[in-house]
């Protein structure tokens, strides 16, 4: 039986046999058996796909999995792909080196992370004497901002300083951007936002 070298979605397995095979003009057809876990699948060239590595992080957990991508499509940090029915954002394209964004055929390991589970935030919040740090697990487009009063249980603090995961630091940012917040005990204030529900237990 003749053998393809081609990476098998379901099981990484790279090398297929080939049950059926049809080529005419520049296109190719190919119906493929994985030996190893049994996935039957069609390649062809036709839509010109590639195949890259994509690793999506769900908080300090990494998986990794081989996908089929469009050849001439471009990909940059940032984008959103929805993979198997989870949203994903871009945050490395690796070519040959690490880029913001290349064509598909390019593309040797696309670096996400989960949009579709809350955010983990570590806030660091200082009383003057000592600094107590918590993790809430936020939704991703919930909004921060300096100079707010949240609440947690029966504790109030103040933001001071909210810095991204780029580095970078931001009066106003959504939680999916967010690295780690800093803060300062602050009297009670009625109108605080309440962030006791999102509070991670550990
Ligand atoms: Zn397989």
């Amino acid at each position: 039986m003749e053998k393809i070298n081609y990476v098998c979605e379901n099981c990484g397995n790279d090398e297929l046999e080939v049950l059926k095979k049809k080529v005419h003009d520049k296109s190719f057809y190919y119906l493929v058996r994985c030996p190893k876990c049994g996935n039957v699948f069609e390649i062809s060239d036709k839509l010109k796909l590639s195949q890259t590595k994509l690793i999506i992080s769900r908080y300090d957990i990494s998986e990794s999995k081989v996908i089929t991508i469009p050849k001439d499509v471009e990909y940059k940090v940032g984008d959103t792909l929805n993979i198997d029915g989870e949203e994903l954002e871009i945050t490395k394209i690796e070519t040959d080196k690490t880029v913001k964004g290349a064509e598909g055929k390019d593309i040797k390991v696309i670096w996400t992370k989960s949009l579709s589970i809350p955010k983990k935030i570590g806030i660091s919040i200082n009383d003057k004497n000592r600094t107590y740090s918590v993790y809430l697990l936020v939704p991703n487009d919930y909004i921060f901002e300096t100079e707010r009063t949240y609440k947690i249980n029966e504790g109030f603090f103040k933001i001071k300083k909210i810095k991204l995961e780029n580095g970078k630091f931001a009066n106003k940012a959504e939680a999916k951007d967010i690295k780690r917040i800093y803060g300062e005990v602050s009297r009670p204030y009625r109108n605080a936002k309440d962030l006791t529900e999102y509070l991670k237990e550990d």
